[in-house]
Order: structure tokens, then C-alpha cells, then sequence
């Protein structure tokens, strides 16, 4: 039996079926989650279809109370929460804290947003209106490196705009998002928000569920490609957010001094684990030593270690399988002639732990520089001419951020808008808010959450045109 409970049409259902949840830190099985079953899943969606007329009924400000009451709830649990993150997430228990934070905070800008009708036009004949409407139940699958942070980023759009949903975490990291449904059940009218748990067959149901009308994905590459295959049965919409595999560029102008925290911070932020982190540091001949050293020296200062432990910066890899992926992508750089200039070498003992590693004198072609490691792990790449470094920031299937770093702001802006992707930074990496669209091109996404571009993919468009006189 699981402490955690399912929550569907209000109710606060407990389950037989459970599955356990791994410490990433200890390898130790530290939890049951409660595992749903289809008639489980049947009776979310069911619940989420219920609610739906009265929900979409409410007014805006209705939808927005309750969206501010929600974030009021995460913030009131945050130790809770927090230690939850901490232990089936791994990350430091400051970097859990500041996840739950700013999942409140992100809740509460969310739910500033509105959904205003626009006047296409009007005359004496006719006026003409766009009106947003909601699309009925979404299906909200998430991943296992921001758990709680990424469900809200689903959550609060597909409430806010009249939808009702069923929300599905990540297998690995569970028990957050299972917590947060405990905590809002009463602050929600029923059905309205069902969250449910499980593993990739549980997703696969909700994607391919004929009552269910969206999907919002936030993981990996080749899931996004199921899900668009199975989610076609209704026409689902959908929204995919899927992996990178960033290039930060600096140019032979730049200032390591300056630029070596921010870059080392988006390289390496939740040890790596992050869809738009900086995997491939190109940077120019000119200072391509100097970055370096000064990459090295803020690794040397950080301390891998157990999330709950004090004085921890950075926590262990958060599976088995990523940690394998991470150990094998060393490996490989190894061969393909990468200098190690700190880390590469797994500590023994348990736990997931994988040290902060930078490689230098790698290039396109290998396999740590072409594959998005999702780990702590950075290649540091020579480049000499503008247009061939662009050509090989660009030479991927992935495309969801980039970023241009040079003393000179006119110049990085103008390489910034020739890479192919759904964010391009200057003098900044991965700068993002709850007021600007995050999504990728290419293999790396579809549409974008955030801001009033992301509401948007919760609704469809209606054109009211009403004839006068
Ligand atoms: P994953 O694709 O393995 O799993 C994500 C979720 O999908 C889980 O809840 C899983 O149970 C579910 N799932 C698995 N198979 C399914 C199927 N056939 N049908 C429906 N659901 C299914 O991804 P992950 O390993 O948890 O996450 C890591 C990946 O996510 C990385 O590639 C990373 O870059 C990406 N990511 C992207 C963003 C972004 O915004 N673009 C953000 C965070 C992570």
C-alpha cells in the first residue's frame, strides 16, 4: 500500500498496485506510489469530462481564484514538498526549495494572463470577434527533472482556460506531483484536476483515449514521436516540449572572467538535467584555453553529493538508465580523443553520482558533442570562423534554444538569429519567464508553453460573425 493516494473526481482514491520509488542518491527504494489502473485512468477522464461544462462556465477571475488559491496551498507545503523533490529527484534541498518557490510564483503569473476577444473587424454589416474557446480534457504527461515546476506549466494554462484534465508525472518522481493533488483536492471543484500514477503505459492510455482532446508532453524525443502517432485516433491537439541539445557560441571577443558563472550555471544547473541547458560550448580559438581554466575552477569549487545532505551543490543523476547514458557518453569522448579536464571518473559506492566533468578538443562528429547527454557533463569545442561555427550550431535535429556570448552586442545578435531554434539568446543562456513562449523546432518540439502564446495552445479559435440590421 502507498501513503500517496490517486486524486479523481475529487476523491482521494488509494490503490493495491504500487511501484517503488528509487533515491537516486542511495539507489534505495524509499517509497510506494500508488499504480492506476485503466479503470482508474477511465474514471479520471470520465470525472475530467463531467466537470467540464461548469468549469468552462465559470468566469475568468473564477478560474484565476482558484489558480491562486493552488499556488497559495504549494507554497504553505513547501518543506513537504521540497523533501519530496529532494529525495526521489535528487537535487539539492535549496534547489527544491527554489523549484516549489517558483512553481508558486510561475502559478501566480500564469494566472495573470488573459484571454481577450479580438475584433476582426466591423461595419455596418457585420462584426467579427475571435474567441478562444477551451478544448475539453487535456492529458498532461511529464518528466522527471523539474517534476512539480513542468506539471504546473501544464497545469495552470489548461485550467485557466476552461479545461478540465488528467495529470500524469513521471514514474521516477512521482510522489510531488502525487502530494500537490492531495493538497488542492478541496481548493479544486471536483474532477476538475485528476492526477493519476503510473508508468509509460498509463501515458500511452491517456494519449490514446478518445475522450481525451489534448495532450501536453513535456520528455523525450522518441516518446513525443509515440504520442503523436497515438494520440491521432480523435485528432488530439498537441503540444510537445522535447529534448536539446543547446549550443552556447563564444565569440574571440568575449571575456571568460565574465562570462565563465553564467555558463558554467546553464551547463550545468540540476547536475545537466535540463531540456535547454548548454551541451555543446563552441568557443573561439582566441580564448578557448582561457574559458576552459576558468570552467574548471568553478567545478573544482562545487560539491556533488546527496541533496539532503548540508553543503551539497549538486545531486546525483536521477536514474539508472540516464546514469548509464551519461557513464557511456564519457566513455565514448574518451575514445574520440577528449581531454577530461575535471571529473569523468564515477566515485564508487552507491548512488547515481556522477562528478562535474568539462571535455575539451571534441568536435562535431563525436558522439558526447552530437547526443544530448542530459547530465553533468559539457564538451568544449574550438571554432575559428563565423559562418562554420553557425553552420555547426545548426547541424542537428534539435532546436530548442541557442545562445551567442561576445563583448560586441550587435554582432552576437545578428549569429543569435541565424540559429535554428524556438529560443536564441545573447549574452544570456536559457532565460526564460512565465511571460515569453518556451518551445523548440525541429525534432525538439511542437508549440510552446508560456505566456499568452501558450494559453493559446490550451484552446481552439472560434470566429464569431454576427450579421447587423
Ligand atoms: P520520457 O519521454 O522517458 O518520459 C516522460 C513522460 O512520458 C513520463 O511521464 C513517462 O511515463 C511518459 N511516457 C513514456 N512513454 C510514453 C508513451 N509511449 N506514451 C505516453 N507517455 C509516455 O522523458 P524523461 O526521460 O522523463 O525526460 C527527459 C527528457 O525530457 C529529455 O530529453 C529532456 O530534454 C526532455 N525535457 C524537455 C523539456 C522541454 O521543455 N523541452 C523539459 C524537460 C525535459
Amino acid at each position: 500500500m502507498s501513503d500517496a493516494t490517486l486524486l479523481i473526481d475529487g476523491q482521494s482514491i488509494p490503490s493495491d498496485a504500487t511501484f517503488g520509488v528509487v533515491n537516486p542518491a542511495t539507489e534505495e527504494v524509499f517509497a510506494q506510489a500508488p499504480e492506476a489502473s485503466r479503470e482508474n485512468l477511465d474514471a479520471a477522464v470520465a470525472a475530467a469530462r463531467k466537470a467540464f461544462p461548469a468549469w468552462r462556465a465559470k468566469s475568468l477571475d473564477e478560474r484565476r481564484a482558484v489558480l491562486l488559491s493552488m499556488a497559495d496551498a504549494v507554497e504553505a507545503d513547501l518543506p513537504t514538498l521540497a523533501e519530496l523533490l529532494t529525495r526521489e529527484q535528487g537535487k539539492s534541498l535549496a534547489n527544491a526549495q527554489f523549484e516549489v518557490g517558483g512553481t508558486a510564483m510561475w502559478m501566480r503569473a500564469l494566472a495573470t494572463l488573459e484571454l481577450p476577444v479580438e475584433v476582426i473587424s466591423e461595419d455596418d454589416a457585420s462584426r467579427v470577434e475571435l474567441h478562444r474557446r477551451p478544448l475539453g480534457v487535456v492529458g498532461a504527461i511529464t518528466p522527471w527533472n523539474f517534476p512539480l515546476l513542468l506539471s504546473m506549466w501544464k497545469v495552470a494554462p489548461a485550467l485557466l482556460t476552461g479545461n478540465t484534465m488528467v495529470l500524469k508525472p513521471s514514474p521516477y518522481t512521482p510522489l510531488a506531483v502525487m502530494r500537490f493533488g492531495e493538497i488542492v483536492r478541496d481548493i479544486v471543484p471536483a474532477g476538475v484536476l485528476n492526477v493519476v500514477c503510473g508508468g509509460d503505459d498509463l501515458g500511452r492510455w491517456i494519449t490514446e483515449h478518445d475522450d481525451v482532446d489534448k495532450i501536453s508532453f513535456t520528455g523525450s524525443g522518441p516518446t513525443g514521436k509515440k504520442i503523436m502517432a497515438s494520440a491521432s485516433g480523435n485528432l488530439k491537439r498537441i503540444t510537445l516540449e522535447l529534448g536539446g541539445n543547446d549550443a552556447a557560441i563564444v565569440r574571440g571577443d568575449a571575456n571568460p572572467a565574465e562570462i565563465a558563472q553564467p555558463i558554467f550555471d546553464m551547463a550545468f544547473q540540476n547536475s545537466g538535467q535540463v531540456c535547454g541547458a548548454i551541451k555543446r560550448l563552441y568557443v573561439h580559438e582566441n580564448v578557448y584555453e582561457e574559458m576552459c581554466e576558468a570552467l574548471v575552477t568553478l567545478a573544482n569549487e562545487k560539491t556533488v553529493g546527496d541533496g539532503m545532505a548540508e553543503g551539497t551543490d549538486f545531486g546525483p543523476v536521477q536514474n539508472a538508465m540516464q546514469y548509464d547514458i551519461v557513464c557511456d557518453l564519457a566513455k565514448s569522448a574518451r575514445e574520440d580523443g577528449g581531454r577530461f579536464l575535471v571529473g569523468g571518473e564515477p566515485p564508487e559506492g552507491k548512488g547515481y553520482f556522477f562528478p562535474l566533468t568539462i571535455v575539451a578538443d571534441v568536435t562535431d562528429g563525436h558522439r558526447l558533442v552530437d547526443e544530448e547527454p542530459f547530465g553533468p557533463i559539457l564538451p568544449v569545442i574550438r571554432w575559428s570562423e563565423d559562418d562554420d561555427v553557425i553552420r555547426r550550431a545548426n547541424d542537428t535535429r534539435f532546436g530548442l534554444g541557442g545562445s551567442v556570448w561576445s563583448a560586441n552586442a550587435e554582432k552576437a545578435t545578428e549569429m543569435a538569429s541565424q540559429l535554428e531554434t524556438g529560443s536564441a539568446w545573447v549574452n544570456q543562456h536559457f532565460s526564460l519567464s512565465p511571460f515569453l513562449p518556451f518551445g523548440g523546432v525541429k525534432e525538439s518540439g511542437m508549440g510552446v508553453e508560456n505566456g499568452p502564446w501558450g494559453l493559446a495552445e490550451f484552446t481552439s479559435s472560434q470566429v464569431l460573425n454576427v450579421k447587423k440590421g
